[in-house]
């Protein structure tokens, strides 16, 4: 099972088990460089237990992890590496993208001309819907807050 602990490669990483440049780490999460990158700096935020889904991750840790998505950012804008802007990227589910299943958070840097980026047909998304659908989307998502 994908979402299983003992397939995780993040949990082995935890456990010493795999090679890992290691940037940080406190009582809640570690910071690594990501293994396969957006661009050089790319980085990855993941609690210390395992949590295949956001919905997995308690809120304390997570509110940890975007203070310290604010301090890798910081760092890697002050860094030599080619850095104009800053990604911040988690993916929840396969359909998201989501390729290791224990949450993870991605800081990454940008630059213009950097060639990364989500790719879209413009007729079908960012298209502004009429108020009233609008209207009714913000019904259903408040009726499951
Ligand atoms: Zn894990």
């Amino acid at each position: 099972m994908k979402e299983a602990k003992e397939n995780c490669v993040f949990c082995k990483i935890l456990a010493g088990k795999l090679p890992v440049s290691m940037i940080y780490e406190d009582e809640k999460v570690v910071v690594f460089v990501d293994l396969e990158p957006v661009n050089e700096g790319h980085l990855l935020i993941v609690p210390k237990y395992h949590a295949p889904y956001m919905k997995d991750v308690d809120t304390d840790t997570l509110m940890h992890m975007m203070k310290i998505a604010q301090q890798m950012n910081a760092a890697l804008r002050k860094s030599e590496f080619k850095c104009e802007g800053v990604n911040l990227f988690l993916a929840d589910g396969e359909a998201a993208h989501q390729s290791v299943f224990h949450s993870h958070l991605h800081v990454y840097p940008r630059f213009v001309g950097d060639g990364f980026g989500f790719k879209y047909d413009k007729s079908k998304h960012f298209v502004t819907a009429p108020r009233g659908r609008m209207d009714e989307i913000a019904a259903i998502i408040k009726k499951h807050l």
